[in-house]
């Protein structure tokens, strides 16, 4: 069984909180494109964990956990990562951690060219979370980065570092006029934070070929959501990697293979981090209210995380764009306090009305359509059965099924790993 989690939005629709609910389900959680670019918090009996890099299986005993070649890993962030997981009395080791000799390292000057570029453009920033991703996905593209898999070789990794660092200067120092890296710099970097995972670094696609053969069950966990896609998402707003779930056995290492299912995290209404056009965003009181009753702020930054209701058109799309089998609905008891629950059904467009996303200008000149539906105004986040929800409930699950054209399997009540509903 071949299975993807990921987000149908913006990103932060609560993957982090259903991958650690079914990652028991599974023998294998992957990882399989982003890096500490984003953040998942699971609360479980354990504690409260926040997860940049690691799978959310990392949290459950028996689960084999893969950072796949799709990832772009910043070593140093991975240490820490692990350090604090340790202090909560999570094991974490070679055996229950698998990472990919292809994924590539995030270095210290790709972070550094993320910040001077964001700074650079001043007012006119992307909104980059600054741990330079686009700079080392760029590297990979242009195949002058390190991946996991050069540990092994640390000789040949020395050998490299002058030649590589004698392009970046060419940006760092003569472009922007920054102090040119030194190559002993990068290799102690990468000697004090790479070195330690040589035991760890694998081929997961022996590894999940495998276990595939095996008869296991492998999930595939997204860090992002369908609208962070670098070539199906709100570009340039994106990120800079895959998210979709098509891309997940090739992120992971088994092109090879298709999903059996795919589950879509589909939140009950929307948020979004950074910069870029996000139609449904409310502004007034309304939007102040809904972030503090939904707790919006980011879990890797701490930013401030811009609101609206939910999103049929945004979310219409991430759901087709995902190929979602059934869907997970998020953050439903975080609506209890509205008398109406604003949702935006359609967009208008150039004065004309659409229940379609765009992308581009277009998108950029779309105003939201606000209908208003009946609150529950009751607390739910006890409800553990359908029945237990309150008629105006599901009501609403009903209608956001019917718009998006795919059933609503699971509804999460809460952030604890039990509070959840299985509707069918
Ligand atoms: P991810 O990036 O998609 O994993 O999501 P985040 O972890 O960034 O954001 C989701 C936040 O909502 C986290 O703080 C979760 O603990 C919390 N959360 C997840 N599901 C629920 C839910 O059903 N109800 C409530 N109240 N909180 C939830
Ligand atoms: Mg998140």
């Amino acid at each position: 069984m071949l299975s993807a989690v990921v987000g149908i939005n913006w990103g932060d629709e609560g993957k982090g909180r259903m991958v650690d609910l079914f990652s028991e389900r599974f023998d294998v959680v992957c990882r399989y494109q982003g890096g500490n670019n984003a953040g998942h918090t699971v609360v479980n009996d354990k504690g409260k964990f926040i997860l940049n890099l690691l799978p959310s299986g990392i949290l459950s005993e028996t689960t084999v956990n893969v950072m796949g070649p799709g990832m772009v890993i910043d070593v140093e962030h991975l240490t820490h990562e692990i350090e604090r997981l340790r202090a909560g009395g999570i094991e974490v080791s070679p055996k229950n951690l698998k990472i990919s000799d292809k994924a590539v390292i995030c270095m210290p000057y790709n972070k550094l060219l993320d910040c001077l570029e964001e700074d650079r453009l001043g007012d006119a920033k992307f909104g980059s979370t600054r741990r330079g991703i686009a700079p080392v996905y760029s590297d990979k593209y242009m195949k002058k980065a390190f991946r996991m898999g050069d540990l092994l070789d640390f000789e040949a990794v020395k050998k490299k570092m002058p030649f590589i660092l004698e392009w970046k200067n060419l940006t760092v120092e003569k472009g922007y006029g920054s102090a040119p890296l030194q190559a002993a710099d990068m290799i102690r970097w990468l000697a004090d934070y790479g070195l330690p995972f040589a035991d760890y670094v694998c081929d997961t696609t022996a590894l999940l070929n495998e276990a595939v053969a095996q008869g296991k069950s492998v999930m595939f966990e997204a860090q992002l959501g369908a609208l962070r896609d670098i070539d199906f998402g709100i570009y340039p707003y994106t990120s800079s990697s895959s998210t979709i779930a098509a891309y997940a056995p090739i992120g992971a290492g088994i092109p090879g293979k298709k999903l059996d299912e795919v589950i879509g995290i589909m939140k009950a209404y929307s948020s979004c981090v950074g910069e870029g056009p996000f139609t449904c965003e409310l502004f007034d009181k309304s939007g102040d209210e809904l972030r503090e009753a939904g707790g919006e702020y980011g879990a890797a930054t701490g930013r401030p995380r811009r609101v609206g209701g939910f999103d049929v058109p945004a979310s219409k799309y991430g759901v087709m764009m995902q190929g979602a089998t059934c869907l997970a609905l998020t953050k439903l008891d975080v609506l209890s306090y509205l008398d109406k629950i604003p949702v935006c059904v359609a967009y208008e467009i150039d004065g004309e009305r659409t229940e379609d996303f765009c992308i581009g200008g277009r998108l950029d000149r779309a105003k939201p359509i606000y209908e208003y539906f009946e609150g529950f105004k009751t607390d739910i986040s006890a409800c553990r059965k359908k029945e237990d929800l309150p008629k105006a409930a599901l009501d609403y699950i009903a209608y956001l099924e019917k718009q998006v054209g795919c059933p609503i399997k699971y509804v999460s009540v809460g952030a604890k790993r039990e509070q959840y509903i299985e509707m069918f």
